[in-house]
């Protein structure tokens, strides 16, 4: 049986490939990856090829990845012109329930695309009315007294 190995990404130690605490520092290694894999998805929204960026907003929209909220406005808005991204990107906020709220309203504001606007404006409003929207009150639907 071969002995598989690798290297803890915060002591730098050989440990066990299977293990998910390491064993030298008890850094907690499926986070440590998690966390590596995210910043590789942000810095790759800055890649000059158009088809690794939208691979990275696919990514950072199915992982829910609430941290990139920003990044993903700031991608959207450095290729104004881009407009299938910019629909990529809202698509990737509205994954992020209230966190991407923010950034799907600033795309709303100031996106060079007409179509990326609306498109946030649209999933803005399919998010205030959604089922997570518990921090609102209740409408007063009651027209009467
Ligand atoms: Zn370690």
């Amino acid at each position: 049986m071969a002995d598989r190995e690798q290297i803890c990404p915060a002591c730098f130690r050989l440990i066990p490939a299977e293990a998910h605490a390491c064993p030298a520092c008890g850094a907690d290694l499926d986070r440590l990856w998690a966390r590596d894999y995210r910043d590789k998805l942000l810095a790759a929204l800055a890649h000059p090829l158009a088809e690794v960026r939208m691979r990275a907003i696919l990514a950072l929209g199915l992982r829910g990845e609430a941290s990139a909220a920003q990044s993903l406005v700031d991608c959207a808005l450095r290729h104004p012109v881009d407009v299938v991204e910019g629909l990529a990107v809202v698509a990737a906020l509205a994954r992020l329930g209230g966190a991407g709220r923010t950034a799907l309203h600033t795309l709303a504001e100031v996106h060079a695309a007409q179509a990326v606007r609306a498109a946030a404006r649209q999933a803005t409003k399919s998010l205030q009315g959604g089922p997570h929207a518990r921090d609102r009150h209740p409408r007063r639907g009651d027209p009467a007294s």
